[in-house]
């Protein structure tokens, strides 16, 4: 079915590019709008839902009884489990678990404040953890949080429509939370590794951890070594550590997960990130197109003191490839007339930086007594490069699945399965739709146009909805919507007969 719907669809893309006539034309419309209605029937009529295994914790409420029953016997570097890695998803991994009453550990290689390169854009579900954590109130009060309302999209072709979609998205979803923010990394993983400290996670920095193996004598799980490096100038001394758990939370790079043949792959994807100030950027966040990116994209954050995080993100589906990351950075930043135009004349640029991208999540995050959460676990959308709220959400899932298990004393690769359960039902359609998305946008470039054009002619509650969309708030079924995807074709069909204005510079 999906093959047939791909073979009509390119041929609707070939017929559209050959300036077709009106009864082609309506025939397609008529075609396309018919198998939109019927999909959509077949989703908002929730027939698909009876043939989806839901995961147990999803059907089953009391897998919320995680909580530790019994009183801990482990001795003084023994613990339930052990995290390695405090970004989001380790450090909100071990919150929840502190707060069902398990010993945790965190091991983290830095000292906080640590710098993690990133576009530092927060969604709607990012915020919410941050404000459950106390995080979020705590950096508003210091001033390190900058709304990302008011912004839009531009096209390959230039065709652009910007606005404050923030106020409109306030009005649909009654709550400020869902226009994402701006909050630099370094900030935000510092608070969200002290919400777990707080909460009574043992985070311990400086903890580069070097070495896993199984341990079957004592307390049965893994025994972990770390070469630890005083925050003084200090002779670097190797720990260890036994755990009946291990959660690789490492990042996309995974060296740990890697070496144990949980991830078999290279990252996909790659990013850089640069910093700009003395910019004249009128807006507080813009997403551009350039064609030679696609289908990756170049994306302008306002921050709280003034910077601009400015990441150009190369994802599979076009041309581009990893090793072009540098130069279509230095095209973004000094050739493409809309970014240059943003920028202004005598922007101040900090170090570029780069780091990559694991996408669309792994075959295999789990196993007896270990699991692989976050970036390590390719939780990153495909199409946009963003990865924050699944890591956390994904870290929230790891610890209620472990503290099922841990609790019911079976820490089986049978077991925590439901983990992947869990996150594949959440994610996996999603990421599906991003991936074919950005084939299909590498391929069709026009479909950006239409939709910066239709945003253009639909208005503020269009790009509003986009922007949930795209930030992962509203699921990307939302284009399967006859008044969403009869629109875009109609833009797609008026773009290529009558063609897009000239790029404006
Ligand atoms: C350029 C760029 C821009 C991005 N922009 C956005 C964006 O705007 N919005 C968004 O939502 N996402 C964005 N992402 C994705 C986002 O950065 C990640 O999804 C997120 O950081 C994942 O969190 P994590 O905790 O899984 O991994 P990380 O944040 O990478 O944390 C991993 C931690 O593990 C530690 N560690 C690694 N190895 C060891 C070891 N051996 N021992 C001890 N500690 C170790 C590291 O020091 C690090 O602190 C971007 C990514 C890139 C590269």
């Amino acid at each position: 079915m999906s093959e047939l719907l791909k073979t009509k669809f390119d041929e609707l893309m070939l017929l559209v590019q050959q300036k077709p006539s009106k009864q082609a034309l309506i025939k397609w419309l008529l075609f396309s709008g018919g198998i939109l209605i019927l999909i959509y029937v077949y989703k908002a009529s929730g027939i698909g839902k009876l043939f989806r295994k839901k995961p147990r914790a999803i059907r089953d409420p009391n897998i919320n009884s995680t909580h530790r029953s019994k009183q801990s016997t482990l001795k003084e570097n023994e613990y339930d489990v052990c995290i390695v890695g405090a970004g989001p998803s380790g450090a909100t991994c071990a919150y929840y678990l502190a707060k069902f009453g398990y010993k945790v550990l965190v091991l983290e290689q830095k000292y906080f404040p640590r710098e993690k390169t990133c576009g530092d854009g927060c969604t709607a579900k990012t915020l919410a953890y941050l404000k459950e954590m106390g995080v979020l109130q705590e950096l508003e009060k210091e001033g390190k949080v900058a709304s990302m309302g008011s912004g839009g999209i531009v096209g390959p072709n230039g065709l652009s429509f910007i606005e404050n979609s923030g106020a409109t998205i306030e009005k649909i979803s009654g709550d400020n939370n869902w226009t994402p923010k701006a909050i630099k990394r370094i900030h935000m993983d510092e608070k969200v590794a002290r919400a777990c400290q707080k909460m009574g996670a043992d985070l311990k920095e400086g903890m580069d951890v070097t070495k896993v193996s199984r341990n079957f004598v004592g307390l049965k799980g893994w025994s972990i070594v770390a070469n630890h490096t005083p925050k003084e100038d200090g002779e670097t001394k190797q720990v260890k550590f036994l755990a009946s758990v291990l959660v690789c939370a490492d990042g996309a790079p995974s060296k740990l997960a890697t070496s144990l043949k949980m991830v078999n792959e290279e990252p996909q994807g790659i990013s850089s990130r640069v910093y700009v100030s003395n910019h004249k950027m009128e807006t507080n966040c813009i997403i551009f197109y350039p064609k030679p990116v696609l289908p990756g994209y170049c994306s302008m954050f306002c921050h709280s003191d003034g910077d601009v995080s400015l990441c150009t993100y190369i994802v599979p589906g076009g041309k581009p490839t990893k090793d072009d990351l540098g130069k279509l950075h230095e095209y973004c930043t000094t050739e493409d007339p809309l970014i240059t135009k943003a920028l202004g004349p005598n922007p101040q640029w900090q170090q570029m930086k780069a780091a990559y991208l694991r996408l669309g999540g792994i075959s295999n995050s789990y196993g007896d007594n270990i699991l692989v959460i976050g970036d390590a676990c390719g939780l990153i959308n495909p199409m946009t490069g963003e990865g924050i709220h699944y890591a956390m959400d994904s870290g929230k899932m790891a610890a209620e699945v472990l503290g099922d298990a841990i609790k019911g004393g079976d820490l089986s690769k049978n077991k925590l399965k439901l983990y992947q359960d869990m996150w594949e039902y959440q994610f996996a359609n999603d990421f599906h739709f991003s991936n074919e998305a950005a084939v299909l946008v590498a391929k069709y470039p026009l479909l950006l146009d239409a939709v910066a054009s239709a945003v253009k002619k639909k208005g503020g509650k269009f790009l509003a909805e986009f922007a949930m969309v795209s930030s992962g708030v509203k699921s990307w079924s939302w284009f399967l919507r006859p008044d969403v995807a009869l629109p875009l074709l109609l833009e797609v069909v008026l773009l290529s007969i009558f063609g897009t204005p000239k790029r404006q510079k």
